[in-house]
């Protein structure tokens, strides 16, 4: 049998992390850990607990309802994806629209916050076997993984391909909206004192703002092939 490891795909927002992350998973027979649909679900407690909004955040009474949030990840075998569960409820949906988009990066630079996932994040982990994505896998979460990705795009690129989805799946956006969006969060995330979103040294970096889906899992399977 092949050694199982562990892939960290890190990066900025909208790099198309998640799409070659699954496409990997499936190939390899690995576990798929989407972490910031973890962050989004918790931003989505707090904000219909109405503990968030755009003009105020009321960070103890979220950090005193951590014990309260439960997530989990449930396959969906027809979407071919897991489906993150927020208290028994399912709320992909929900997590994707632009409400939790503008707050998700206040959330995430909450530490107590980030030790919570990041503790479930490493118990998925045990067995190896897994690709995760996110903004601190190679550098906080799993700093011995042993392929690590740092995946970049202009800000263009990316915000144009987050509108494209979007829309696909029915959401109402403008795209100046998105862009603004990926921007802000880019800023926060980048600047943020506890796990800010950094390259780990270690980490293979890919620009993909001109490479289709093809080339860039050709490539990164290449990458992943030189370490089985
Ligand atoms: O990956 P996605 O764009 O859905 O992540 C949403 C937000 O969650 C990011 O902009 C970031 O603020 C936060 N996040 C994080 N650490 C991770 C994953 C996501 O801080 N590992």
């Amino acid at each position: 049998m092949k050694k199982k490891i562990i892939i960290a795909i890190d990066g900025f927002s909208s790099t198309g992390k998640s799409t070659i992350a699954k496409q990997l998973a499936k190939q390899l027979g690995y576990i798929y850990v989407d972490t910031g649909a973890m962050y989004r679900a918790v931003t989505l407690y707090a904000i219909q607990k109405n503990y968030i909004s755009t003009s105020f955040f009321d960070k103890e009474k979220l950090i005193n309802d951590l014990d309260k949030i439960n997530l989990t990840f449930v396959y969906n075998q027809e979407q071919e994806a897991s489906e993150i569960f927020l208290n028994g409820k399912n709320v992909e949906k929900l997590i994707r629209g632009m409400e939790v988009s503008k707050l998700v990066s206040k959330v995430a630079t909450l530490s107590e916050v980030r030790k919570k996932l990041v503790l479930a994040q490493r118990a998925v982990a045990k067995n190896k076997g897994i690709v995760m994505d996110g903004r601190d896998i190679g550098t906080v979460v799993f700093p011995d993984a042993e392929l690590k990705l740092f995946m970049n795009a202009s800000p263009d690129k990316r915000a144009k391909r987050r509108y494209k989805e979007l829309i696909d799946k029915g959401y109402e956006v403008n795209y100046q909206e998105v862009l603004q969006n990926v921007k802000e969060r880019d800023r926060i995330d980048s600047t943020r004192k506890d796990s800010p979103l950094v390259k780990a040294s270690d980490a293979i970096e890919l620009d993909n703002s001109d490479m289709g889906l093809q080339e860039q899992f050709e490539r990164i399977m290449s990458l992943v092939n030189d370490k089985l």
